[in-house]
């Protein structure tokens, strides 16, 4: 089979690997939908040391398809079945997997390699996160249960509610989400971003009041602007940039919520104003991944069609093109690429 497979920053390959062969509690998923996310520029251009903890590896962590082959020992899936698998396990027994924050899961088990025809799921990733699909989600839409449970999360821990004005900062795949979410609990949202093409693509796609970034001297005076100098309820920022992650939290008014959900590059910091997060009770939180319980309401919200992501696949291509996918996405002229392994 063909698959990516990545080696360090900047070196992705394209490869001719053997099917794996199920072991004891795995099953073989063949991948019928792919999908392309900022995550995957990232780590391509400088690593991960969390997601990719060792090279080389199977690329790419968006995905759902078929069981083509279970391995001795599991019982709850058979071939055939169509299945999401969410790209991590939690190993279930630490203090964090108790408390059920399962994303902060001291032995976090990732898994890559969406960007390939099959992929070996292990025995931890489907005793908790492989989730079977009803006969009406197709596996282009149930390949967004990833993306969208972090949205999930993000939005959960913003604590938004009915009525509340909510600034997502960042129009990539993953604001876009965070503002769908955000738009269903019945907040007003409003999406920041850069103007260009995207903007417009989000502005076209009705997902909330789009924001040109640059119409104000900053972020936080042009929110203060659009709500009557109050600031915003919650501020999520999605870039993952220091001085987006400061903007955000000028941007909040009292008692407001700042979620930071893009991670930033390690070894950065942001200076807070001590006075205001006191006086003002200002809640700063960070967001970070998702749980099982998360990965399986995603999958309820998209089979249900309470939430239909399909405005936000700008291209399809096939399996070779992933390398051009990722071009698009990191010259922003894409917002998510569905890759079909079988359309090459
Ligand atoms: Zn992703
Ligand atoms: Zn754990």
């Amino acid at each position: 089979m063909k698959a990516h497979v990545f080696y360090g920053p900047g070196d992705l390959r394209f490869e001719e690997l053997p099917v794996p062969e199920p072991g004891f509690g795995e099953i073989v998923m063949k991948i019928e939908a792919a999908l392309t996310c900022g995550t995957d520029v990232k780590v391509l251009r400088r690593g991960h040391p969390v997601m990719i903890p060792h090279v080389p590896t199977v690329f790419g962590h968006e995905f759902a398809g078929v069981v083509a082959r279970v391995g001795r020992g599991v019982t709850d899936f058979r071939e055939g079945d169509r299945v999401v698998a969410a790209n991590s396990a939690p190993c279930g027994a630490c203090r964090c997997c108790h408390a059920g924050r399962q994303n902060l899961c001291e032995d976090l088990l990732f898994v890559n390699g969406g960007y390939g025809e099959y992929i070996a799921l292990p025995p931890r990733l489907v005793a908790s996160n492989v989730v079977r699909l009803g006969p009406s989600l197709p596996a282009r839409r149930a390949a967004f249960a990833e993306p969208l449970a972090c949205a999930l999360l993000g939005i959960e821990r913003g604590r938004v509610e009915e009525g509340m004005t909510v600034a997502v900062i960042g129009h990539g795949p993953l604001g876009c989400l965070l503002a769908i979410v955000a738009a269903q609990r019945g907040a007003r949202v409003l999406v920041v971003g850069k103007p260009g093409w995207r903007l417009e693509r989000v502005r076209g796609l009705g997902i909330g009041e789009c924001l040109d970034a640059g119409r104000s001297p900053s972020l936080a005076a042009l929110l203060r602007d659009v709500t009557g100098g109050r600031g915003v309820d919650v501020a999520v920022d999605a870039t993952g940039r220091p001085e987006v992650w400061e903007q955000a939290v000028a941007a909040v008014g009292r008692g407001g919520t700042v979620v930071f959900f893009g991670g930033c590059a390690p070894g950065t910091s942001v200076a807070v104003d001590t006075r205001r997060v006191h006086y003002e009770e200002l809640t700063l939180v960070g967001a970070f991944h998702h749980t099982p319980a998360l990965i399986r309401q995603a999958v309820a919200l998209l089979e249900s069609e309470a939430l239909v992501p399909d405005g936000l696949l700008t291209h399809t291509m096939g399996l070779a093109d992933v390398p051009d996918a990722l071009g698009l996405m990191e010259r922003g002229q894409a917002l998510k690429v569905l890759i079909e392994p079988y359309t090459a």
